[in-house]
């Protein structure tokens, strides 16, 4: 449930309102708009007499949220989240190129990647140094020599860094790390993302294999209900019965998610077609759909990558897509 406050109410008054709410047992999240207050409640509201609510000088109207994820929701917090790491924003208008190798194989090859993707606009860079492989006897990453590596990349590069966690126990490893990725096979450990929850960076949460939009905000709430609200979504495909591609991407999920929620929505082509020729076109095509970012495997040597080799972009191709990419959100802003 919502209650909308009327325009020009003092703090004073919403803070008194607030605690009244807590005071019956429910979660309360303030939103201010630059028009608006809102006052999102969170637990089991059937106990509050709507009416009593609404009959409150300092309430315009209260209204009903029936979808199960509240934070996320853009009901409660109309306008888009911004993500800001240290002055590099994305969302809300703001456009982020994440690009990188899909894992950290060497000090030379992260250094290459970081400083080509750097030059062609890439405004994060991103590198795996905890992967999660299929097959046990597939290179697992370098773990927190990876980590250190990706650091020394930031150092040289000014680029800040998106790696993925695939357990709360390493947490302390990613204590410099820029935004913490959660990959599609974990996007349901609930006990990770509940950990996330209890730190204030950036979560990317990637799209499960077989997720639903609901199920990958549903995530976002067990992140955002721990009290970080810096949540970035991710569409990487998910499994159909095509298999020309790597997993079908589905396109409809940038739009869908900006109405469903107010957090900043990225496309990774690379994961969603498994094919490097195909990733051009869909990453054009996500831009054109209004994504706030695309997330893209660059590596300077893909036919001996250890990961990914198949879908990763050369620096050249990186720099044209790039290029395009900007060409096409120049259109469809004008
Ligand atoms: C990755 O980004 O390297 C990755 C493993 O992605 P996903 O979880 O989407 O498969
Ligand atoms: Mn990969």
């Amino acid at each position: 449930m919502i209650a909308i406050i009327r325009p020009g109410v003092e703090k004073t008054k919403i803070d008194a309102l607030c605690d009244w709410l807590s005071g019956r047992g429910l979660g309360v999240h303030v939103t201010v708009g630059e028009f608006q207050t809102i006052i999102g409640l969170i637990g089991d509201t059937t106990g509050l007499d709507i009416g009593l609510l609404e009959g409150l000088d300092i309430v315009e109207r209260v209204q009903r949220v029936s979808e199960p994820f509240k934070s996320a929701n853009r009901k409660f917090h109309p306008d888009d989240t911004v993500i800001d790491v240290g002055g590099v924003k994305l969302g809300g208008g703001n456009f982020a190129m994440i690009a990188g190798p899909c894992s950290v194989e060497s000090r030379d090859q992260i250094l290459e990647v970081a400083r080509s993707v750097k030059k062609s606009g890439a405004s994060f860079l991103r590198g795996g140094a905890f992967k999660p492989r299929t097959s046990p006897y597939d290179f697992q990453g370098l773990a927190a020599e990876g980590i250190e590596l990706l650091l020394e990349a930031k150092r040289e590069t000014g680029l800040p860094i998106v790696t993925e966690i695939m357990s709360a126990h390493h947490l302390p490893l990613f204590e410099n790390v820029d935004v913490i990725q959660v990959g599609a096979r974990n996007i349901q450990n609930f006990e990770l993302l509940k950990e996330l929850g209890h730190i204030r960076k950036p979560i990317l949460l990637k799209r499960g294999i077989a997720g639903t939009l609901k199920e990958l905000l549903m995530s976002a709430e067990y992140v955002m209900s721990g009290g970080n609200e810096n949540v970035i979504l991710c569409e990487r495909g998910i499994r159909s019965y095509e298999t020309a591609t790597r997993n079908t991407l589905d396109l409809s999920a940038v739009p869908v998610l900006h109405e469903l929620s107010h957090l900043p929505v990225v496309v990774d082509p690379s994961h969603a077609t498994g094919v490097a020729r195909l990733v051009r076109p869909m990453a054009l095509a996500a831009a054109a759909a209004g994504a706030d970012g695309l997330m893209i495997e660059v590596h300077n040597d893909p036919k001996n990558a250890l990961c990914d080799g198949a879908q990763s972009l050369t620096p050249e191709q990186f720099e044209d897509v790039a290029h395009r990419v900007r060409e096409i959100r120049s259109i469809i802003h004008d």
